[in-house]
């Protein structure tokens, strides 16, 4: 394996860095960050999906009604605009995907 910091080749047994004395870490711990980075990106993933199928409905939902009640018809119609703009980007980028 090779230094992370200078480049040397380094024993895959090596603690410490020959030419830069930096401590040379091991490829688990290399590895640990893009495990999480995935974990995380994976409950991000469940998240937006969980997002895209539950909160358009319900803000059209709510929209409607809002938009049936004249003291809420503004409230109503941005909150209904939102929502279908939010489904059409949500089904973009599934589709895109
Ligand atoms: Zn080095």
């Amino acid at each position: 394996m090779f230094c992370r910091y200078c480049g040397k080749k380094l024993k895959n047994d090596a603690v410490i860095c020959t030419s830069c004395r930096r401590p040379v870490e091991p490829l688990t711990v290399a590895g640990v960050p893009v495990d999480s980075g995935r974990a995380w990106s994976f409950g991000m993933m469940a998240g937006l999906i969980a997002a895209t199928l539950f909160l358009p409905p319900v803000g059209i939902v709510f929209g409607f009604l809002g938009l049936r009640n004249p003291a809420r018809r503004t409230q109503g119609a941005v909150l209904m605009t939102v929502s279908v703009f939010m489904s059409l980007l949500m089904l973009a980028v599934m589709l895109g995907l």
